[in-house]
């Protein structure tokens, strides 16, 4: 079974380079298809309370019999819960159907600049942090002005900042941002939800030549550039496949090739203007 590597977050937590994303999972798969993430060897599960699952993932989570501590739990605050008050009953609702004691991770899934409270929201996350109820706390989506202004009006730097990111939108403005203040980039559709980039050529070529797929490809690209990911499959094979990219390396060309990829193409909404409730 591989190991997959930790990072170290700017708070001393240790965070499992690699985790499993349950978007668009249903309350009800959610209890399989964790359970078999879990048997394949990831410890870290994404999850958020819009996605609908937490509770399907919390019974997979203690269905699995794995001890609390080696376990990374992530969880992210909705849209309709920034304000102060808001987030803290956001918080014991997600804690309540996860079944846990407290989340490794917990996140503000979108900064939603036009309510432009995502600072009240987030002094809400710095409380939950301060009572141990989540082992680190960050931010989901956040555009690097964004991330100024927090940094600006609040004490705790986010531990994370994850953001869509994929040999396709590259990110780089955001990545040096977070690399000058600490901040771990956390990769989401890092497969690019399996659409055109894993026909890709480039992708398709280099893969050939390591005896690996498309989809190994581009998550050992992430590692190696340093990204924390998080790939989804409810297909048993590629879940295990998705997890086995830690007995390969890509060279330098492979890097200048992947790197040339970048059309700065996003396939979910953009982050300035996103306000769905
Ligand atoms: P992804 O890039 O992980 O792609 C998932 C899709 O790729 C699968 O549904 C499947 O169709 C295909 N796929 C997976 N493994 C494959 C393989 N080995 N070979 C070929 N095809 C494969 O997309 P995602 O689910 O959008 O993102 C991953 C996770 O990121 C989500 O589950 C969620 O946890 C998180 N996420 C967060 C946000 C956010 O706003 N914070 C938004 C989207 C996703």
């Amino acid at each position: 079974m591989s190991k997959v590597p930790s990072i170290t977050l700017n708070n001393g937590t240790a965070m499992p380079q690699l985790g499993y994303g349950v978007w668009q999972v249903e309350d009800d798969q959610a209890f399989t298809a964790v359970g078999q993430a879990l048997a394949a060897g990831y410890r870290s599960i994404d999850t958020a309370a819009a996605y609908g699952n937490e509770e399907g993932t919390g019974k997979a989570l203690a269905a699995s019999g794995i001890p609390r501590e080696e376990l990374f739990v992530t969880t992210k605050l909705w849209n309709s819960d920034h304000g102060y008050d808001a987030a803290l009953r956001a918080f014991d609702a997600s804690l309540t159907k996860l079944g846990l004691e407290y989340v490794d991770l917990y996140l503000i899934h979108w900064p939603v600049p036009a309510k432009g409270i995502y600072t009240e929201t987030y002094k809400a996350l710095e409380r939950i942090l301060a009572d141990g109820r989540a082992k680190a706390i960050g931010v989901s989506n956040f555009l690097p002005e964004h991330l100024q202004r927090l940094l600006g009006e609040t004490s705790v730097v986010p531990a994370v900042n994850q953001i869509e990111l994929h040999p396709h939108l590259q990110q780089e403005e955001s990545r040096a941002f977070h690399v000058r203040h600490g901040i771990a980039t956390e990769a989401w559709s890092p497969l690019g939800q399996g659409r055109g980039l894993l026909d890709d050529p480039t992708i398709g070529r280099i893969a050939t030549k390591h005896g690996r797929t498309p989809a190994q490809v581009v998550l050992r690209w992430h590692l190696q550039i340093g990204n924390v990911v998080i790939p989804k499959s409810v297909t048993p094979s590629r879940i295990v496949e998705n997890i086995d990219v830690f007995g390969f390396e890509l060279d330098g060309d492979d890097l200048v090739e992947l790197a040339g990829l970048d059309t700065g193409s996003r396939l979910g909404p953009d982050p300035a203007t996103f306000d769905m409730a």
